[in-house]
């Protein structure tokens, strides 16, 4: 099972003003976002903190937002003005709407004002963007992440106008100043020593004044201020990247649950809140599709050892989920995750002419040079052939980047032609203490058969705290459900004692 990569952190912590050396950062996700009465209550949660130590918040684009951005740029690609048109008056009615709630009271008049400027401001940026694409006929990476990066831009501005209206010294900070990546648009990486560098200039100085920056997640820029994403559920790591920066002493990323669970409740009706799961869990869990975290959030926090806690804004007294970097782990499995949205490429060889070997290492490195992520691999068969399983919105440019690279032993005859199976799913068994744990794999196989769903491809790695298994659509989610209670996951601590 392929790891996310980790990110060098290569400059030594700066030193820190004693006021900034409790730092705390804290993300609001889109549902902690979603409506006037949901910013309210982030403003209440950043009310308390910020009167104990120093406070920076991330937050994520209003729930469903980037969704209707996106949506609306492809709709102006393909030239349809009026969907796009009233794309863009739902987007400002929805904001306008939070805007006129969260300053309804009279003394909030000049907040009200400035902030209502900013969102005409904001989406008249967006309009304008959209429109080039309209004209154009095309929607080139760079306009999209320019655009997308209105969403957290808007909520950024409510949060922080609302606050300063609350009497909470705030100010809304673009991620564009501040956090420099490479120029992979959509999916764009940090540059950690430049970002930190920027940290200092732009973001040091305002917590030492006692203001609470509130920095648009999900965006950063390129070295020469070209804006940039980083990829769908990034302000999760928005908010690592910033708190490995500023060498803060936690992290807490409010989301919509009660932390990090045994599956997604949205599957399993009896998923229960694990109280503490290491990085490493953590990082498999959200690689394999639990989207309660995007999956490069746990990098940048490992080297200093940053906990993380994730936390229900929706239920604040709650104590959610730490993440560590090591703990009394229990033996045993401890959470299952599915991913639906994959694809399964299948190549083989002709004959043994061709080397099983180089063929596997030219179609990786192909696939790396097309950016292609492959979430498992596996190779068993003498005839020497092999599956990957990719993302199926990386589909298309895997197979152009195989069959390009491939080309001459494909025409002549020495590969068989490349197979793809859509209809396939991704359940992943991960837990630390699955290692050295006898007899784990059989019973969650036989899990699964006894519920007749065949099992296409498994990959486990040598670090034994993941099982990769990859099994036909339709069973995956009663698959999940089959795991779960083979592990008894919903009874954590009983499963916590089974070795
Ligand atoms: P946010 O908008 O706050 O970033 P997300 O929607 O990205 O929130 O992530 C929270 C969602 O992740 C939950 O509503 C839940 O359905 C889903 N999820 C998937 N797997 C898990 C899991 N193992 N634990 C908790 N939540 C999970
Ligand atoms: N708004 C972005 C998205 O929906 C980033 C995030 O919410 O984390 O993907
Ligand atoms: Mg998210």
């Amino acid at each position: 099972m392929t790891r996310p990569a980790m990110i060098p952190i290569g400059l030594p912590a700066l030193e820190r003003p004693p006021a900034l050396q409790n730092l705390l950062v804290m993300k609001f996700g889109g549902t902690s976002m979603g409506s006037a009465e949901r910013m309210r209550v982030a403003a209440g949660i950043i009310s308390a903190e910020q009167k104990k130590r120093p406070l920076l918040v991330v937050v994520s684009a209003m729930s469903k937002v980037t969704d209707l951005l996106l949506e609306t740029l492809k709709r102006a690609e393909v030239g349809d003005r009026s969907s796009v048109d009233r794309s863009i008056r739902t987007l400002l009615e929805r904001h306008l709407e939070a805007c006129r709630d969260l300053f309804s009271n009279g003394s909030a008049r000049q907040h009200q004002i400035a902030a209502t400027e900013s969102v005409e401001s904001l989406v008249a940026e967006f309009q304008r963007i959209a429109n080039g694409i309209l004209m154009l006929g095309e929607r080139p990476p760079r306009s999209v992440d320019e655009a997308l990066a209105v969403g957290e831009r808007l909520s950024a501005a409510l949060l922080a106008g609302y606050l300063e209206s609350a009497g909470i010294p705030s100010r809304a900070v673009s991620a564009a100043d501040v956090i420099v990546t490479d120029a992979v648009f959509g999916n764009a990486s940090p540059q950690m020593d430049p970002t930190r560098l920027k940290c200092t200039e732009r973001i040091v100085p305002l917590l030492e004044d006692g203001i609470v920056p509130v920095v648009t997640g999900f965006n950063g820029a390129t070295p020469d201020g070209r804006p940039t994403t980083l990829g769908r559920g990034g302000s999760d790591f928005s908010a690592s990247i910033l708190a490995a920066c500023l060498d803060a002493r936690e992290l807490w990323i409010w989301t919509d649950v009660d932390g990090i669970m045994t599956a997604d409740p949205r599957l399993v009706s009896d998923a229960a809140v694990l109280d503490q799961v290491t990085y490493a869990e953590a990082a498999e869990l959200a690689y394999n599709g639990a989207k309660v975290l995007h999956p490069r959030t746990l990098a940048p926090l490992v080297e200093k050892q940053i906990p993380v806690w994730s936390k229900n804004s929706f239920a604040p007294h709650k104590p959610g989920t730490r993440i560590v970097g090591h703990f009394d782990e229990p033996k045993g499995a401890r959470a299952v995750t599915s991913m639906s949205n994959v694809a399964l490429i299948s190549m083989e060889p002709v004959n043994a002419v061709l080397s099983g070997t180089k063929l596997m290492a030219r179609a990786l490195d192909a696939l790396a040079l097309a950016n292609v992520e492959i979430l498992v691999f596996t190779s068993s068969s003498y005839r020497q052939s092999f599956c990957l399983l990719v993302r199926k919105h990386d589909l298309e440019a895997a197979l152009e980047a195989l069959e390009s690279n491939l080309s001459i032993e494909l025409a002549h005859g020495y590969l068989k032609p490349i197979e793809v199976d859509e209809n396939v799913g991704l359940l992943a068994v991960v837990g630390e203490g699955m290692r050295g744990t006898p007899g784990l794999a059989g019973r969650v196989f036989t899990a699964i058969s006894r519920e007749q769903i065949n099992i296409i491809a498994i990959a486990q790695g040598s670090s034994e705290i993941t099982i990769g298994i990859v099994v036909r659509l339709d069973g995956l989610e009663r698959a999940v459900r089959a795991v779960h209670e083979e592990c008894q996951l919903g009874k954590p601590h009983i499963a916590a004692t089974l070795s």
